[in-house]
C-alpha cells in the first residue's frame, strides 16, 4: 500500500512479479524485487505520484 501527500492510498502490485510496489522521493513508484518503475497519476487529486 502507498499514499500519495493527498492521502489516497493505493494497493498496487508488480505487474512482473507481483510484489507490493512502494514509493520513495528519489525513484517514485517501484518494485522492490525487480526494480521495475511504475508512472501513475493519483486516482485521488488526479496529480502524478
Ligand atoms: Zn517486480
Ligand atoms: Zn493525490
Amino acid at each position: 500500500m502507498i499514499q500519495h501527500e493527498c492521502g489516497y492510498e493505493i494497493d498496487i502490485r508488480c505487474k512482473k512479479c507481483d510484489k507490493a510496489l512502494i514509493y520513495n522521493e528519489r525513484l517514485g513508484i517501484h518494485c522492490p524485487s525487480c526494480g521495475r518503475e511504475v508512472t501513475l497519476l493519483c486516482h485521488g487529486c488526479g496529480k502524478k505520484w
